[in-house]
């Protein structure tokens, strides 16, 4: 039987952090997906100071610090304050869930179209926790697969507001754009029902393609710096810190592929970061499994990383049937249970498994549970 389970209505955020297993786990969200290199390096301080010294880059372009004690949490927000990478409002912190693509240029319409959202944020409605919206703008959209409600994106003519679930958006401007999106999310906001928290659950077909996608960025150099991949989205900040200086980088910007940009910065010779195009860690699924969530019994990552490299496809290891990780199918889906692994084929965490009951060092000494059509890596 497949049972998806339920998701949980908010998000954390650095106001009202979430407890795991760790500790605290603390979100920032920085604008225009942007730290400064003093930015950046007193956020890796600090979660070496206040938490695990591990930072996550989630899959809206976040960043988590980890393993925050609750007494330390009032002295975690004043030196982000400080840093000037806190809202003052924390409502407003909140609904400012705007990914951007990250190759914008200073001044450029990405930037211009972000600033006026983030400063038109008081007139939006109510909305679910988890309801975004993404500024797409650059050439062609990079964003399509990243969850957002409320996309403008370039169609051939002009600019496109694109509800989410909907291949065909709307004709817009860039005077008129953040007013249609306020009234977009007003219409959701009075259209839907209780259970109904994405756009994409409502139809709302407009006649307008956007511009074909492009496929998504790999680690390389970029115009705007080094992109580099994270595996599993899981930065240690000593490493990041020390990555920052000697590359000399000037901001740090976040993606929501698992992968950030090093502005200004060559890419790096040698690095504990991913700096290989297609690396197959890239591609695999991890939560951080136990110690860190209470609802694990199993490791993940080293798992994961060995299944990615040694199958070459796309592996998904969660720590329960939840599956926070990845919510789509995978080739292989390893879900932990009372300190073993149950194995799904071409479904998700919740699907029923083929397999029951192997453990760890069984998961990892077995040939490849794959068969031939599944290695879509190769090529
Ligand atoms: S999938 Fe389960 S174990 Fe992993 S983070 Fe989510 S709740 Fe925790």
């Amino acid at each position: 039987m497949s049972t998806q389970p339920t998701i949980k209505g908010w998000c954390p955020g650095a106001y009202k952090p979430m407890m795991s297993g760790d500790g605290l786990i603390l979100r920032i969200r920085p604008r225009l997906a942007r730290l400064t290199a003093k930015q950046a390096l007193g956020m890796c301080d600090l979660a070496q100071q206040y938490g695990s010294g591990h930072i996550d880059l989630t899959n809206r372009a976040n960043l988590q610090i980890r393993g925050i004690k609750e007494a330390d949490h009032e002295a975690l927000l004043e030196a982000l304050n400080q840093l000037d990478l806190l809202d003052a409002d924390p409502a407003l912190e909140g609904r400012r869930n705007i990914l951007v693509t990250p190759f914008y240029e200073a001044g450029d319409i990405t930037e211009r179209l972000a600033t006026a959202l983030t400063d038109a944020l008081h007139k939006l409605p109510e909305l679910p926790a988890k309801f975004g919206f993404a500024i797409d703008t650059g050439e062609a959209p990079l964003l399509a697969d990243a969850s957002a409600d409320i996309r403008i994106e370039r169609s051939e003519l002009g600019l496109i507001l694109r509800a989410d679930g909907t291949d065909l958006g709307h004709e817009t401007t860039e005077a008129t754009a953040i007013n249609d999106a306020i009234k977009l999310a007003r219409w959701f906001a009075n259209t839907r029902t209780l259970e109904q928290r994405r756009m994409a659950q409502i139809t709302q077909q407009g006649v307008t393609a956007p511009r074909p996608p492009s496929e998504q960025p790999q680690p390389s150099l970029t115009a705007t710096g080094a992109l580099l991949g994270a595996a599993f989205g899981s930065l240690n900040a000593a490493d990041l810190a020390a990555l920052i200086t000697t590359s000399q980088a000037t901001a740090l910007r976040t993606t929501p592929w698992r992968m950030f940009v090093l502005e200004g910065a060559d890419m790096p010779t040698n690095s504990p970061f991913i700096t290989e195009a297609h690396d197959p860690v890239l591609s695999a699924h991890a939560c951080p499994g136990a110690p860190y969530c209470p609802s694990a019994t199993v490791t993940t990552r080293p798992i994961a990383s060995v299944l990615a490299k040694r199958n070459r496809v796309q592996v998904h290891v969660s720590g329960c049937s939840k599956g926070c990780a990845f919510s789509k199918p995978c080739a292989l889906t390893y879900i932990g249970h009372d300190g073993y692994f149950d194995l799904v084929r071409d479904g998700c965490a919740w699907d029923a498994p083929v397999s029951r009951g192997q453990c760890a060092s069984d998961v990892l000494r077995n040939p490849s549970p794959m068969r031939p059509s599944d290695n879509f890596l190769d090529g």
